[in-house]
């Protein structure tokens, strides 16, 4: 079979086989889930806990999965063995299926896509990056969602000004990125929002490893405060650690990378190596 190679519903498809239904409403409605992570040293990272969001993303706008946690695991594990890369990026969309009209779904249609794994260019975390904030919140916030039509709008204005993410504030309190987790450190504590927004994998990481050095809090964070903090960093699966210099016009911190944030990215990565996330250690 040609690479890459795709699941779809049943069965193994090359990526230039791999279709759905014009009429599911996934793509009708947008009613769909998914999750999204990466491999190192060949392994899936933290597909439980992946696996286990996607099935509450699920839940959450009532969409009900054919497959169990553990049968999308072995389908994971096949697709990394057939497709063989060195590294792969693993991405799982749950859509409704195709029902009686447009507003009813049918049998969820479950596509499992396998591509080389995505790299970020690495002087994102030599300089690090710049955000924007918009007034906004993401539909369901607690759900990824397949609904990214904010997040498409607003990268697509702001990305050619120079910033890297959009940062969603909602009644002046900062919720996450459109695809990535914030934090900030100040006076050596790790604060990050918790609330209305995606209870990140990289975040939850983050906030069990970053102790002794760090005391972490989870809360509501003001934007005041953001633009106040010493250190800021933004967390995803595809982007690890990365360091934030400047939201809007206002520098953070001195407008460089801080050691905390460097710390940070050095636990995260000591973590990744030591492997003991993985499956066979
Ligand atoms: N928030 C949103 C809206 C996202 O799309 C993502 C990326 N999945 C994250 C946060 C970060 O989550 P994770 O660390 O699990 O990739």
């Amino acid at each position: 079979m040609e690479k890459p190679i795709y699941f779809v519903q049943d069965k193994f498809v090359e990526k230039k086989n791999a279709f759905i239904h014009v009429n599911d409403i996934g793509l009708l409605r947008g009613f769909a889930v998914f999750d999204y992570f990466k491999t190192y040293f060949g392994e899936p990272f933290h597909l439980t806990d992946h696996i286990q969001r996607l099935f509450r993303s699920a839940d959450l706008v009532g969409l009900k999965i054919h497959h169990s946690q553990n049968e999308i695991s072995k389908i994971v594990y096949k697709l990394i063995e057939k497709n063989n890369f060195s590294e792969s990026s693993i991405r799982i969309v749950v859509t409704g299926g195709v029902g009686t009209d447009s507003r009813s779904p049918g049998i969820p249609t479950l596509i499992i896509y396998c591509d080389p794994r995505n790299e970020l260019d690495n002087k994102f975390y030599t300089t690090g990056v710049k955000i924007k904030s918009v007034q906004d919140i993401r539909d369901i916030p607690l759900a990824k969602t397949i609904n990214y039509t904010h997040a498409i709008k607003y990268l697509s204005e702001f990305i050619p000004k120079g910033f890297f993410e959009v940062l969603y504030v909602f009644n002046d309190l900062i919720l996450e990125c459109t695809s990535s987790n914030i934090f900030i450190i100040k006076n050596n504590r790790l604060i990050t929002p918790k609330g209305n927004l995606l209870s990140g994998i990289t975040r939850n990481l983050i906030l069990s490893i970053c102790s002794p050095e760090f005391e972490a809090e989870e809360r509501e964070v003001t934007f005041t405060e953001v633009l106040a903090a010493d250190e800021s960093f933004i967390t995803s699966t595809d982007k690890e650690v990365l360091p934030v210099v400047a939201i809007d016009d206002n520098q953070i911190g001195n407008g460089k990378i801080g050691t905390g944030t460097e710390l940070i990215m050095k636990k995260f990565r000591s973590y990744v190596d030591s492997k003991v996330w993985s499956k066979s250690t």
